[in-house]
């Protein structure tokens, strides 16, 4: 699809968010439209609860759950999304797991290493083992996506240095499993962005917005703020400077994942807050402005609707949004969320259905 790019409008394919957090229960019925405004389809994360998705059983009820509330907003004359089901890969899942979860319909199987981010209290222990080894082979045979959220928790390591201390782990899959797509899930260091382009083609990384705006300043330099907190943490401005280039390069190795992750306001300001950003309420907003300020609306359209589906072998979206230059505030608060860039200004704003 031609892209149209006049200075006060851009007409895109529907996006893929190869990264987002529905939940599970009321706080779906809030957050799940937003995504559903700009995505075709979005790559549904599994570390839920009470009920993480570990088989094909709970892949089946988790699509269930989701297509009973798209179902719903598609009779109220809503976009259609296409929910992309994974589950979560932990010590115990086995080869026959993977079998299974595939045949329910699951397209891949997510890392979270243990003790890393939100309920990632029963992640990896071991990259290495031979049971894991197996199943990670097994994915590779049914072809199930590996993705994996880049960080490793261990002694003396800062939470700004967890991305680079898993590098290695990369690698080292990376290499041994030439034929499994892995995406190293929101990177965000310049590392990270050097070790995915260094690595062969079935390696790609996803990239949020929000870790195309922020720096660690905006999390504890001016105050603390929580709603800026999230995993992995954002860093210094010279990877944000990697990650905007890599965003804005062309390279199909980097795709939008939003991670857009809702949390209850009571939740984030706490003693001790959850991390994750909610971005779906802002995110194609957020994303024209950043491409615009680096000259390259021209490339939005492939790193948020094109490189995604290629990497995951889908074809492309049909449908497309239209953003107009208009300025808005965005709201304080949304079902009991606080959304990223609250009450700020943004310039461009997403025209409703079309
Ligand atoms: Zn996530």
């Amino acid at each position: 699809m031609e892209e149209r790019t006049m200075s006060d409008r851009i007409t895109l394919r529907r996006f893929d968010d190869m990264h987002c957090h529905f939940r599970i229960g009321p706080i779906m019925i809030d957050v799940v439209p937003f995504t559903a405004r700009y995505a075709g389809r979005a790559t549904v994360m599994p570390n839920t609860r009470p009920r993480a998705i570990l088989t094909g059983k709970d892949v089946i009820w988790y699509r269930d759950h989701l297509l009973r509330l798209l179902n719903g907003m598609k009779l109220a004359g809503m976009s259609v999304l296409e929910p992309l089901m994974t589950i979560e890969i932990r010590d115990n899942t086995t080869p026959k797991m993977i079998v299974e979860a595939k045949r329910a319909g699951a397209i891949a199987g997510k890392v979270y290493p243990l003790g890393v981010t939100t309920n990632s209290d029963e992640g990896l222990r071991d990259f290495s083992g031979k049971k894991i080894l197996e199943t990670f082979r097994a994915m590779q045979d049914v072809g199930m996506l590996l993705l994996l959220h880049g960080e490793i928790d261990q002694e003396r390591t800062l939470v700004t240095k967890r991305e680079e201390a898993f590098l290695p782990t990369l690698l080292w899959l990376a290499e041994r499993f030439l034929d499994l797509k892995i995406v190293l899930e929101h990177v965000s260091t310049r590392s990270g962005v050097q070790t995915v382009e260094r690595l062969g083609k079935n390696v790609a990384a996803t990239i949020t917005v929000h870790h195309l705006c922020l720096t660690l300043n905006d999390i504890i330099g001016y105050g603390v703020q929580p709603h800026n907190a999230c995993n992995p943490m954002p860093k210094d401005f010279e990877d944000r400077d990697v990650l905007i280039q890599a965003a804005t390069s062309g390279n199909a190795k980097f795709f939008l994942g939003s991670d857009t992750a809702p949390h209850l306001r009571e939740k984030k300001e706490c003693a001790k807050g959850a991390c994750g950003v909610f971005t779906a309420p802002v995110l194609p907003a957020v994303l024209a402005e950043v491409f615009e300020r680096a000259g390259k609306l021209d490339r939005l359209e492939d790193f948020t609707s094109r490189f995604g589906a290629e990497f995951y072998g889908l074809p492309l979206n049909e449908g497309t949004i239209t953003l107009v230059k208009k300025e808005w505030i965005v709201p304080e608060q949304i079902g009991g969320v606080v959304p990223f860039r609250a009450g700020t200004k943004l310039r461009w704003q997403l025209l409703r259905e079309e």
